[in-house]
This record gives C-alpha cells, structure tokens and sequence, in this order.
C-alpha cells in the first residue's frame, strides 16, 4: 500500500524527521490561501499522486507571488501524471537548496534485512543513478536485533555529507527514519531529495511510503488513509471472492490451483521467454461459477492476449473441471485463447471432454507453457 507524499511527511512529523510546512489543497482558492499563511516569499506547488517523477512530468512547479501560486495550481491540477489524475496539491514553504542526496530503507530480499541506500547524486531517479553509476550507491544492511545504534546512524552519515554540522543533523534523522520503518511496519521509506539548504539544515524534501498489506490490521491509522489504486480494487475485488490474485504485468493470463503451483507456471512462462499477467490461485474445486469470475478477473486485463489455465487434479478431479470448464465457458465470450493443462486424477476422462472444443488441451506443463508463449507472441506482433 502506498501513501501520498503529504501523508509520509505527516508521518515524517510525529517521528522527528525533519519536512517543510506545507498545506494540502484541492483548488486554486485554498491554495492561494495557503501562500498567504505560509507567508514565505517562495513557495513550492507539488502534485500529490501515487506515483513517482513528478517533478519530470511539470507536477512540481515554484512561486514567488500568490498570482503565480494561482496559475501553479491551475496547471497542476487535473493533469494527468502516469495515468492518475491530481486532484490535491501540496503547497509547501520554498527552500533553498544547497545539494540533494538520496536516502531509503527498503526490505531486501538478497540479504533478507531492511537495507539502507544511499546516494550523493539525489533528486533524480535512483534507478537511472544505479544503472549508469552504481558505484554511487551505498547500500548498508541493517542488523535486525540491533536496529540503528549511533555508528551505524554515523557511518551513514558520512558516506553523504562531510560536514559535521550535516552529520550531525542526519544521525537522529536517519535513526527516526528507521524507528518509523519499523514501527508502522513499513515495506519502503524514502526521501530522494534529503537536501542541505543555504542557512544549513538537513531536510526530507519528498518523501515515499509503502506498508506491508498483511500488517495493516495492526495499524488503523494507515489502513485509514489507504486510498486503493484500479489495480489494487481489482486485487481486493478478487480477495471478497477467494482469490488470490496479483497483478503482474504481462500478457499471458494465469488461472491456476494453489499458490505453488502459480509460482512454477510464473517462473514456467518466464522459462519459455513469455511474460506472465498476473498470479492466480482459484484454490480447490472445480465449480463453473468460480472459473466464471476468474476468467472475468483476467479477461478484465487489456494486456492479456492468452489465458493459460493450469490444473493438477488431486481430490480435484480432472473431468470435474473439465466439466466446470465446459460449463463456464457457456456464458463467456472471449476472443483471446485458451491453453489448459489438466493432469493428475481421471486426466485421461477430462482431455476426451475438451476435444472437440475450442481450448489448446495439453497434458504437461512444458507443452501447455510453450503453447502459451507462442500464441501470446503472435498475438502481439
Ligand atoms: P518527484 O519528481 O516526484 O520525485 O518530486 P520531488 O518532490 O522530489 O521534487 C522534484 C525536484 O523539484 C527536486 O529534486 C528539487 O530539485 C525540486 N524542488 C522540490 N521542492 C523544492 C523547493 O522547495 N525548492 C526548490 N528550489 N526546489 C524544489
Ligand atoms: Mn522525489
């Protein structure tokens, strides 16, 4: 779950980290309003949007009068930023910038820790740093049982600023960044840019949360403020129905039994060059009504050009859901092709069904992957 920048920076308050006073608004009028009580002869409007690159797209803009602010926010409001629209702005007291770093914490699967990254080429994208110059990137694994004592916080530090008076400022705020991560079981914390201004302080300039889904019961006061984005309904939507669905991207549509059996016909498509759209576990049971919604939930996908349906019959019976299949696909009507891959208990009886019908039945993994992949390749050429 992701946060808007206003509401890390609240966050970043009641820890100590160090932000600029801003208001949040949702038209020109209050947003004028705001230039008035801030009373800073610059002020800085940002797009408040569930997505990074702002400043890239014309989401952050600077103003020196309450007219500018005015047609700042009358251009920044409504746009269209990486398919969200902005419908509030933050307008924030303008800083002078001295230089801009780079700092995050971030659960990391390699070292199985919360790692810190840091940069002296802030502000920018970080991936575009890590890609061109990676020796520019810091990476410090935390030690969960001792969290962030001072050396840590210190040497931190240090490998982004090398005047003491920065360090200094950075060695609390470092170690209130982490106590945050931790408290609100946090999956990301960044601030890119973490700037020095001209009259010498430290401060978080952006900032960018995102929470463990699965901890949110244990934190109203997040769960409270988590404004769903289309793909995050659509993988609610498939929670209220028994589903566990991801979204992941690619073409190849994925209804499977059981998560383990997901996660190898994912790294299967993947194998065969294919790019899987999403995971998909249906569970047990080979009732129509549940294929029925599964293939809505896929088909529902624009990028999805072929659906691969991957079923080992355990208790679950192969002509069941061959059955189920047959049934279901009554009330749907669908261009995109369907591969199906049914084996384990009565497998002989469930592919006679599916002959004659207009699925790809396949009895083994690689033969149903492969199939997948070639039709999804021709499909988008
Ligand atoms: P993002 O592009 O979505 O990451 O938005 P940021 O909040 O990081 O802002 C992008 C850039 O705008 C920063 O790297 C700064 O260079 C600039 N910027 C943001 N706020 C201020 C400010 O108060 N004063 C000045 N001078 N520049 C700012
Ligand atoms: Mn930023």
């Amino acid at each position: 779950m992701k946060i808007h920048e206003y509401q890390a920076k609240e966050l970043f308050d009641k820890y100590s980290v160090p932000t600029v006073k801003a208001l949040v608004c949702r038209d020109a009028e209050s947003c004028a309003a705001a230039w008035r009580e801030l009373g800073s002869p610059l002020v800085v409007v940002k797009a408040q949007v569930l997505t990074g690159g702002r400043g890239k797209a014309g989401g952050v803009k600077l103003a020196r009068s309450e007219q500018e602010v005015r047609e700042c926010a009358g251009s920044i409001l409504g746009m269209d930023i990486k398919g969200f629209i902005v419908d509030r702005v933050m307008v924030a007291a303008g800083v002078e910038i001295l230089s801009e770093y780079y700092i995050s914490m971030v659960t990391d699967r390699n070292t199985k820790s919360v790692i810190m990254i840091l940069s002296r080429e802030g502000g920018m994208e970080i991936e575009e740093v890590a890609a061109k110059t990676p020796e520019k990137i810091i990476r410090i694994v935390i030690d969960p049982l001792t969290g962030v004592p001072d050396f840590v916080a210190r040497e931190a530090a240090f490998t982004l600023f090398d005047d003491f008076s920065h360090v200094k400022q950075a060695v609390p705020l470092i170690q209130n960044m982490y106590r945050l991560f931790t408290e609100k079981d946090a999956s990301l914390v960044e601030i890119n840019p973490l700037v020095t201004t001209k009259d010498g302080k430290v401060v978080a300039l952006d900032g960018n949360m995102t929470f463990d889904d699965n901890a949110l019961y244990r934190h109203p006061d997040i769960e409270s403020i988590f404004e769903p984005t289309e793909q995050e309904k659509k993988e609610l939507d498939a929670k209220s129905k028994g589903f566990s669905y991801i979204h992941l991207g690619g073409k190849i549509g994925c209804m499977v039994n059981g998560a383990g059996l997901a996660m190898a016909t994912m790294d299967m498509i993947k194998l065969y060059g294919g790019e899987p759209a999403n995971f998909l576990d249906i569970g047990g049971s080979s009732n129509p009504g549940k294929v029925i919604e599964a293939m809505k939930l896929l088909l529902s996908d624009r990028e999805v050009n072929v659906v691969l349906i991957n079923i080992f019959g355990g208790i679950t019976r192969c002509d069941d859901v061959a059955k189920g299949l047959i049934e279901a696909f009554k009330t749907i009507t669908t261009n995109v092709p369907v591969v199906i891959r049914l084996t384990g208990t009565n497998e002989r009886e469930g592919l006679e069904m599916l002959k004659g019908t207009p699925f790809h039945s396949a009895s083994t993994m690689g033969e149903a992957v492969g199939t997948a992949v070639k039709l999804s390749k021709s499909l988008s050429n």
